[in-house]
């Protein structure tokens, strides 16, 4: 019960790369960037056991960037000519490669972190790789002209990969959809079907994330204008829980996200974040079982999972390891609890 684990990405450590950035540049280059990247992958692993977490990550220390990660290994896309581009429905500017013609994968994508991961861990192991929405909107369309077209495209080559992280001994795959959070409308209509796609024959645990971003200014900047309650979710569940995704995870701590909403994800386990990312305060394990307690008001108590409202990259290392102390801390709290009623 209560199985812990964190959403996905970890800060990287500054001998890997920039620190405090959401597009790191790497510090090392070659062979010894290689090196830097098994490194810090093994010493987040330890330090998710350390804390007491019982799915552990990757950390996405191989990967620049949770969406651009996977497009460095797909052919089509020019990563020469990068665009600025207007990301999540405008909310903020990036700096974007370009597909320019049909997308294939240049071979596999995560096979190294995956495969030192699994053979450093006996703990379930979760992997993340971008959803096809989030893909789409995060990269310049200059061949496609259709986004629902593309991610499709995409969805193809998630689902090849998905399939070797599978066969890596990967127990867990997780995909990252904060689009879905901005395109209600897409989701319903191809959105899902693009993800059900990506997770098509996985026979592992199947998890769709949807936040509301990383804890940068932009996207605290947007929470203040959705007003009192934030019922993006709203729209957005009835479809997942339809779908043969296995799990949900979400944004709950210190989000004015309407708690009744999960009862909408009925059947489906769901990932509570009960770790703010957006602030370096860190919860205590009354807060964090507090969270918990009103989440299981409407999810039973063998779904709930808890975890971070998002990815951890942009944080200090300092900070992130005690909020993944937090976590483990928080979780045997609610179970004292619950034990105790
Ligand atoms: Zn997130």
């Amino acid at each position: 019960m209560f199985e812990t684990s964190i959403t996905g990405s970890l800060p990287k450590p500054a001998w890997l790369a920039e620190t405090h950035k959401l597009w790191p540049q790497w510090a090392a280059q070659g062979d010894a960037l290689l090196q830097a990247k098994a490194d810090a992958t093994l010493l987040w692993i330890k330090a998710q056991e350390d804390a007491g977490l019982d799915i552990v990550c990757d950390g996405e220390q191989s990967r620049q960037h949770f969406v651009h990660g996977f497009l460095e290994q797909v052919e089509g896309i020019d990563f020469e000519h990068k665009v600025k581009m207007g990301i999540r429905d405008n909310r903020y500017d990036a700096m974007v490669p370009q597909v320019v013609s049909e997308l294939r994968l240049k071979g596999r994508v995560h096979a190294f972190e995956a495969q030192l991961a699994r053979a450093h861990t006996k703990k379930k192991l979760k992997f993340t790789l971008p959803g096809p929405m989030t893909i789409v909107d995060t990269v310049a369309d200059r061949f496609y002209g259709d986004k629902a077209k593309m991610a499709f495209a995409f969805a193809e080559l998630l689902n090849q990969e998905a399939l070797a992280l599978q066969a890596d001994g990967v127990d867990i795959i997780q995909f990252d959809e904060p689009a879905f959070n901005v395109y209600m409308k897409d989701v319903a209509d191809w959105g899902v079907k693009a993800l059900e796609r990506a997770a098509q024959g996985l026979s592992c645990k199947t998890v769709v994330h949807i936040c509301y971003g990383y804890g940068i200014q932009a996207n605290t900047d947007w929470k203040s204008t959705l007003g009192d309650e934030w019922r993006q979710y709203e729209t957005v569940f009835p479809a997942l829980a339809q779908s043969s995704i296995d799990q949900v995870s979400l944004e709950c701590m210190h989000s004015r996200v309407p708690l009744e909403l999960l009862r909408l994800l009925e059947g489906k386990d769901v990932l509570v974040g009960v770790i703010d990312v957006a602030t370096d305060v860190i919860e205590t394990p009354e807060e964090v079982a507090d969270a918990i307690g009103q989440a299981l008001q409407f999810v039973p108590k063998e779904r709930l999972f808890p975890c971070t409202n998002c990815g951890m990259a942009p944080m200090s290392r300092e900070v992130a390891q005690r909020k993944l102390r937090a976590l483990a801390e928080g979780t045997k709290l609610a179970k004292a609890r619950l034990a105790s009623n």
